[in-house]
Parts: structure tokens; sequence; C-alpha cells
């Protein structure tokens, strides 16, 4: 393990806040806007019985673009860590139709040919640009790779997998930690191909053989880039990660079902989110004063453990709704985003 560039509390993990706008349902309904930034990293919720500021490293609100998310968030910092050999991690957290989506790939396009508008890319998007322009000026010493995953129900799925979807295994050993056995990870060298891999990998995980059409926001997918720079000289080679996960919705289940299905789902989105923001919450503290970090407490834990516990930069991006409607699901957002500082 690299000992990191990035010390201290402030600068280890990064929670952002994005406030998306008002949509078209919301207003036409007469929603209340109950969310205000208040400038410099704050933001205020006013309803009727409720009155309460949050703060974080930043908040960008209804009118703030892609762009200005991507360059505000500090992104460009994490992707620059990953080709040093540092290991990155960013969520998006919030319920179902809070942004998450959007603020990571933007309006996702229907295929590679009716891309989206380029100054609605996401996060995902211009990092891989970014990471691109790097490789290009450094000679293309950089080899990248990319592996696309699935958690349902803590099951893994891969997705880039063009075969029939089946459950994989997630193992551990003294020298790769935890990992998952035989998923695929695809070479790529265009910003063409990398989001071709995404859309084919997110297409599959819409059309999912469980066919259910919630599948999507109760499941958590995680697309990891691996930046490998080869041995130059005396410098040995060096092998970073830069990981975007797509949270599933943070909203309580309602477990209603009869079957008793939906209960195993709602504990497993619940177990994983829970476990997250405890290991999350123990790694805001000071190096020193760490304790024991769960990671084994769930499959997307396990998984991240490297990436949380490594050197680099994990940054949360927490997205809410502005509506009167979504006010309590909010509050539990912002609640469990404020946790992680
Ligand atoms: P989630 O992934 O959290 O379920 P989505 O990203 O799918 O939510 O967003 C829900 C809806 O809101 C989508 O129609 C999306 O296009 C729209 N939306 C989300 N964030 C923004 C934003 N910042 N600006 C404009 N539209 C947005
Ligand atoms: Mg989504």
């Amino acid at each position: 393990e690299r000992e990191g560039p990035v010390e201290g509390r402030e600068t280890r993990l990064r929670v952002v806040l994005r406030v998306r706008p008002l949509t078209c349902t919301e207003t036409r309904r007469g929603d209340q806007q109950v969310v205000h930034s208040l400038g410099d990293g704050a933001v205020h919720v006013s309803a009727a019985r409720h009155d309460a500021t949050f703060g974080f490293s930043a908040v960008f609100d209804a009118g703030a673009s892609q762009e200005s998310v991507f360059e505000g968030s500090g992104m460009r910092q994490l992707v620059e860590l990953a080709i040093d050999g540092f290991s990155c991690t960013v969520f998006a957290f919030g319920q179902t139709g809070s942004g998450k989506t959007y603020t990571l790939m933007g309006p996702l396009a229907q295929s590679s040919t009716h891309p989206a508008s380029p100054a609605l890319l996401g996060l995902m998007q211009r990092s891989f640009t970014c990471l691109l322009e790097q490789s290009r000026s450094r000679g293309s010493d950089l080899a990248l790779s990319a592996s696309y995953l699935e958690i349902y129900n803590e099951q893994i799925r891969d997705l880039l997998s063009p075969g029939p979807a089946c459950a994989l295994p997630l193992r551990w050993s003294k020298t790769r930690g935890f990992y998952v056995e035989n998923q695929l990870s695809v070479e790529f060298e265009s910003l063409e191909a990398i989001v071709s891999l995404l859309l084919q990998g997110s297409q599959r995980r819409r059309t999912s053989a469980h066919a259910l059409n919630r599948h999507s926001s109760r499941s958590h997918a995680l697309l990891t880039i691996h930046v490998r720079s080869r041995a130059a000289g005396a410098c040995p080679g060096k092998q970073g990660t830069l990981c975007f996960v797509d949270l599933a919705g943070s909203e309580r289940v309602k477990e209603t079902g009869s079957s008793g299905e939906l209960s195993v789902e709602a504990n497993s989105i619940n177990r994983s989110l829970l476990a997250l923001g405890h290991c999350i919450s123990l790694l805001a503290k000071p190096r020193g004063r760490r304790t024991h970090i769960p990671y084994r407490d769930s499959k997307l834990t396990r998984l991240l453990a490297r990436s949380l516990g490594g050197s680099g930069i994990t940054l949360m991006v927490a997205c809410i709704s502005p509506s009167s409607r979504c006010l309590s699901e909010t509050l539990s957002t912002l609640h469990y985003a404020s946790r992680a500082r």
C-alpha cells in the first residue's frame, strides 16, 4: 500500500451535495422548494416543522452545470491520483429520482450513435476524457481497462459479460484482498470505446434477468477503471483504480410484498448502505484514532475495501430533490451524508 500524498481528514473523504431542479411534474403540481443553498457549502432546509442547516465541502444547486460539478467536486484530482497508482472512489448516494445517474452519466444516451449533448455529460465521461488526455500527453504509457459489476440482493453480476446472468463469487486472498472471480476486464483506448462499454453494461442492468422494472434502483452498479502505468527506466509500474458507484436508492423500501422476496431485497439494500455509512464514518476519523473497519458486513463494502481503506480519495456526491414531497428522504440523505464528514 502506497502512503498517500493526501493526508488528514479534510482531504481523504470529500462529501459534496447536489440538489437537482424541480422536475416538470413537481412544478406542475405545485410542490414547494424546501432546500436552499446558502453558499460556502451550506444548505438550509425549511419546511413546516423542520429548520436545519447542513455543511458540505461544496453544494451544487439546481442551476449548477454538469461541468461545474466536475470541476467543483475535485474530480480531476481523483483522476490524477488514479494515474499515480492510488485507488479513488466516487459514490452517488440518494433516493431514487434524486439525480444519481444523471450526475454520474448525464441523461443516458439511447445509443452511441445518438450521444447526449456534450454539456450534459456526467462525471464519468468527463473523467474518461481527462484520463485519456493524460494518457496521450504521457506518450500512452498508460494501459486502461474497465470492469462493470452490479450487486443485487447481495449477488454479484458482471455487466460486461454477454452471456446469461450468473452470480460471481467474491473471494479473498492475501495478495489481492477481496476480488470477484472471473470478472471481465476490458481494455480501451478511446472515449468511444469506454462509453460504449458503459452503455452496454447499463443496458444490461436495466433489462435484467430479474425482469423487475425497479431493479436498477434496487441494485448498486460499480464501474472500475484500472489504470496501469508501465515501468519506465528507474520508475516501477503502478496500478491505480478509479471506481464509480451508482448506489441503490436510499429510500426505505416498503415491505408490502406477500412473497417475502421484497423483504430479502429491502434487507440487502439497507444492510449494504448501512455498512457503507458505518465504514465511511469510521474512515472520516483521523488516522490514529481509527478502530477496526467492518468491511466484511456487506459485499459492497468488501469490494470497496481496498479503495476506501487505501490512500486515495473517496468522494461522495449526495443527491437530493428540492421538493417538499421528498422532505423526509431528503433529511435522511442529509443526515447520512453529513455523518460521513
Ligand atoms: P436516480 O439515478 O437518483 O434515480 P436520475 O438521475 O435518474 O435519478 O434522475 C431522475 C430524473 O431527474 C431524470 O429524469 C433526470 O434526467 C432528472 N435530473 C436529475 N438531476 C438533474 C439535473 N441536475 N438537471 C436536470 N435534470 C436532472
Ligand atoms: Mg439511477
